[in-house]
């Protein structure tokens, strides 16, 4: 599938926050929202877009690409939870959380989103014993996530092991380190998600 291939510090510094996609670079001063912390391209330090529209059309593309996902297949994220009970904005970030890549970060054991991705797509996690090499797979309450034995060998995943172990587990979620796995214990509330993104924006964004 295809997926946003250009430089990520841009997608920072047009939402003009700090999303985290290069891990410990993230927290340095080589973060280049600290450096130029304003839009990129020619007319980044312009006057910035203030309608309505441009405002909600923003917010839907942060959530976006926060969790790395193409505009088609967010739309569909949208409409399932408009079809769920509950508050469609509650839901839509559930949905978006409980992606298999997404769990893989927020377990500890990657050191962003995108890379969460790509170890996803490199077959180095199971679910309850299976290989699963896909990002957006949808978890479920009890299901298991681990990193592959032959994987959890590597170098690169001793490290990321290593370091998974000072990263703090969201609530709806438990980590086991010396089974190199994690469970999924519940679905997140909205309190739980701490996301920079207003999703009553995006809601009315698809409610046009
Ligand atoms: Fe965003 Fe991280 Fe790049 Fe800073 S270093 S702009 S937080 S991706």
């Amino acid at each position: 599938m295809a997926r946003y291939t250009d430089p990520v510090c841009r997608i920072c510094r047009r939402e003009g926050l700090k999303l985290y996609f290069k891990g410990e670079r993230c927290y340095t001063d080589k973060c280049a929202i600290d450096r130029r912390g304003y839009a990129p391209g020619q007319h980044g330090q312009g006057r910035k877009r203030t309608s309505e529209y441009g405002i909600q059309l923003r917010e839907k593309q942060k959530a976006r690409r926060l969790y790395g996902v193409l505009e088609k297949q967010f739309r569909a994220y949208y409409e399932e939870a408009a079809r769920q009970k509950g508050i469609t904005g509650d839901r839509l970030l559930a949905l978006l959380e409980t992606r298999l890549d997404n769990v893989v970060y927020r377990l500890g054991f990657a050191g962003s989103r995108p890379e969460a991705r790509q170890l996803v797509k490199h077959g180095h996690f199971e679910v309850n014993g299976r290989r699963i090499d896909i990002p957006s797979y949808a978890v479920r309450i009890g299901d298991v996530i681990t990193v592959r034995e032959k994987s959890a060998a590597s170098p690169k995943f001793k490290e990321l092991l290593e370091s998974a172990g000072s990263k703090t587990v969201v609530s709806w979620l438990e980590r086991d380190l010396d089974a190199r796995s994690g469970k999924v214990i519940r679905f997140p509330e909205r309190h739980e998600i701490d996301v920079p993104v207003t999703e009553q924006l995006i809601i009315e964004y698809y409610s046009r």
